[in-house]
């Protein structure tokens, strides 16, 4: 199973990986960063397809997308 890893510090807060997610998992968090802006989070890792389409329209390279360990996800 995939999820996306987001390096919220990182990050300046564009939006332009949510609008490039096909599931529309990612949001807008309320929290700020060190930056003083928003971050995006994952609101259902479980749905998350690993297409990497939020790491590769992000300029600043925020978001990487990582196996997890979770139980019925795994490939053997
Ligand atoms: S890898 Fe794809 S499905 Fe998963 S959060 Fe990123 S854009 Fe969405
Ligand atoms: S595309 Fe990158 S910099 Fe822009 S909001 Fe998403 S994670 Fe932050």
């Amino acid at each position: 199973m995939k999820k996306p890893l987001i390096s919220v510090e990182k990050c300046k807060g564009c939006g332009l990986c949510i609008g490039a997610c096909p599931k529309k998992i990612l949001e807008m968090s309320s929290a700020f960063n060190k930056q003083g802006v928003n971050y995006p989070k994952c609101k259902d890792e479980p749905s998350c397809i690993g297409c990497k389409f939020c790491a590769m329209i992000c300029p600043d390279c925020v978001i990487e997308i990582v196996e997890t360990d979770e139980p019925g996800g795994k490939n053997g």
